[in-house]
């Protein structure tokens, strides 16, 4: 009876215990098959973000001006700052990374050309002398609470997908101007920098900027405001506002910006008459109507280089950030900085 009642445990056990520890075994061995994979796709998906290693400029010393402090930071965090500083986030995302790798070039230009120009750091956030830059919580609080984020991302997006690429000329990087609107046609750097004829930046076409706000504007000054703004650096001026010919345009540039105009007695080249004036650009005519003189100004900025208003037509147009850089800069190539 007790063997019977052993075969009968034997056989109890063969038949539910072994097949249950079979079942377990494989089932705990799936788990941790699955958790390995999950932990793999996330080590990749983290790999895919840091896969860019700089070799050099990868942290730059920036200059606040404001506050005169100097601040290392990581050259593409440094770069969200100025493309969303430099560019309307609502700009076709072809746009945006064209002027992330404009940024990119121009900080590294900087950073060869200028060592020693900001003693301590490598470039400040000055747009009149270097780059304008813009932190993310100030830039975060400019936009409207329910764009903020998406416009970030973008701007995020621009940098990072362009990671590490720079324009170059011959293999050295350009020194890569750029301006709001060209007003058709860009602007050779020989006519606004006289010494410095830079061959990647000729006078080229472009199609599309007079859709923007940038193209068309007018300055309208009285005949004494005139003569006022003049003054403050031509103290001799004088403008006998009775001859017909009292303010004459005498030499156009080969873009058709003004390359050197008359009032009265002075002789000023066209970009002085733009500081001077507060004109947009040197692209503007004049007229004199009654007490007034009305100056009719296309295009905003120097004109040199990349037109962002410019670069953002063509991207609607369907073409490429690296066929955008192209179109502007004359003969260049886009390099991994690392491979300089
Ligand atoms: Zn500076």
């Amino acid at each position: 009876m007790k063997k019977i009642l052993l075969y009968f445990i034997g056989f109890l056990t063969i038949l539910f215990i072994i097949p249950v520890i079979c079942t377990i075994v494989p089932q705990n061995n799936n788990i941790e098959e699955v958790v390995a994979n999950e932990e793999n796709e996330k080590l990749n998906k983290e790999n895919n973000k840091k896969q860019y290693e700089y070799n050099k400029y990868g942290t730059i010393k920036l200059l606040h001006s404001k506050t005169n402090q100097i601040e290392e930071i990581q050259l593409d965090e440094y770069l969200y700052g100025v493309v969303s500083s430099e560019m309307p986030a609502n700009y076709e995302a072809e746009a945006l990374k064209a002027q992330a790798v404009v940024a990119r070039t121009y900080t590294i230009y900087q950073i060869i050309n200028n060592n020693g120009k900001h003693e301590n750091a490598e470039i400040c956030d000055d747009s009149n002398c270097c780059q304008a830059w813009i932190s993310k919580q100030d830039r975060l609080e400019k936009w409207e609470a329910e764009e903020a984020e998406e416009n970030w991302n973008k701007i995020v997006d621009a940098v990072d997908s362009t990671k590490g690429e720079i324009i170059t000329y011959n293999g050295v990087p350009i020194n890569a101007f750029f301006h709001a609107n060209s007003g058709g046609i860009t602007e050779s750097s020989l006519n606004i920098w006289g010494e410095v004829d830079y061959p990647y930046l000729k006078s080229v076409e472009t199609s599309g900027e007079e859709g923007y706000t940038q193209y068309k504007s007018e300055v309208i000054l009285t005949k004494e405001e005139l003569l006022n703004k003049l003054k403050t650096k031509y103290e001799d001026c004088s403008i006998d506002f009775s001859n017909q010919d009292c303010i004459q345009i005498l030499e156009y540039t080969t873009s058709g910006r003004v390359k050197t105009i008359k009032f009265g007695n002075t002789e000023i080249a066209g970009t002085e008459a733009r500081t001077l004036l507060e004109l947009k650009s040197t692209n503007f005519t004049f007229k004199i109507d009654g007490e007034n003189i009305i100056f009719s100004v296309i295009g905003y900025g120097h004109g040199v280089g990349m037109s962002q208003t410019g670069a953002d037509a063509l991207a609607k147009e369907g073409l490429k950030y690296d066929e955008i850089i192209k179109h502007f800069y004359t003969d260049v190539e886009i390099i991994d900085v690392n491979s300089l």
